[in-house]
């Protein structure tokens, strides 16, 4: 059996929520965001959660969120860094399991399938991502705001967390990554495994309600998510 670990990323400052607290601590329907997602991994197959959080938040994370509700699995909790995969990274260095998964603590809304299914694809490819067919048209932009060109739409893909892999390729994507400086424009980790090694990332199925909680709309669409789950 494979030992199966969660990086859960709660270090961001949230500027885009215009609000002074994290949108991670931020209540919704009087449970701080990121006790949901955290609340899943707990209750999914995974072994072990990684919690990663801001620079001096360790103990309040402990006290008022791991303890105050009781969350499981949780065997560590560390410090982010100045960027997602400084987090990432930091989370990576603290502990070893055959399977890793990275997810945002602000996507709350994380099943039980899809985080399943993540840990299957890592299982058989070793590398991939949760994902949803763009509803949108996309366009490619020049730097000065003019289109470039326009992607077919059934090509292009919304990505999610879970990100799953094997811990080794993570880990030596990573290592190589910051060995060789070559962190510019990386919002994700599967962009760390398409730049450093050759290995292709699968596209799992992922969920439209697995959003991302980024700015004060989304927590009502939160909140109506949460009324429709219930
Ligand atoms: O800013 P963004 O929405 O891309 O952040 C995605 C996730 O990464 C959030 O859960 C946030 O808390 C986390 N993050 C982090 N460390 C950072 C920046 C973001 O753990 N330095």
């Amino acid at each position: 059996m494979s030992r199966v670990n969660a990086i859960v990323l709660a270090a961001g400052s949230g500027k885009r929520m215009g609000s002074e607290i994290p949108k991670q601590y931020l209540p919704l329907n009087g449970k701080p965001v990121m006790v949901y997602s955290l609340e899943s991994f707990a209750k999914s197959s995974v072994d072990g959660i990684i919690l990663v959080v801001a620079p001096g938040d360790v103990e309040f994370c402990q006290k008022e969120i791991v303890e105050k509700y009781h969350i499981t699995k949780v065997v560590s909790i560390v410090e982010g860094g100045a960027e997602r995969y400084d987090s990432v990274y930091r989370g990576l260095l603290t502990s070893e399991s055959d399977i890793v998964l990275v997810h945002d603590s602000a996507r709350a809304f994380v099943s039980q399938k899809v985080i399943e299914e993540a840990i299957e694809g890592a299982e058989h490819y070793d590398a991939c991502v949760v994902a949803v067919p763009s509803k949108d048209t996309v366009k490619i932009a020049t730097p000065d705001g003019f289109v470039e060109s326009t992607p077919r739409r059934e090509l292009v893909w919304d990505v999610q967390t879970p990100q799953a892999f094997s811990y080794s390729l993570l880990r030596g994507a990573y290592e190589k990554m910051m060995a060789d400086s070559a962190q510019e424009g990386i919002t994700d980790d599967a962009m760390v495994v398409e730049r450093m090694t050759d290995v292709p990332v699968r596209l799992v199925q992922g969920d439209y309600n697995n959003i991302k909680i980024t700015t004060p709309e989304d927590l009502v669409l939160g909140e109506k998510i949460l009324s429709n789950n219930s």
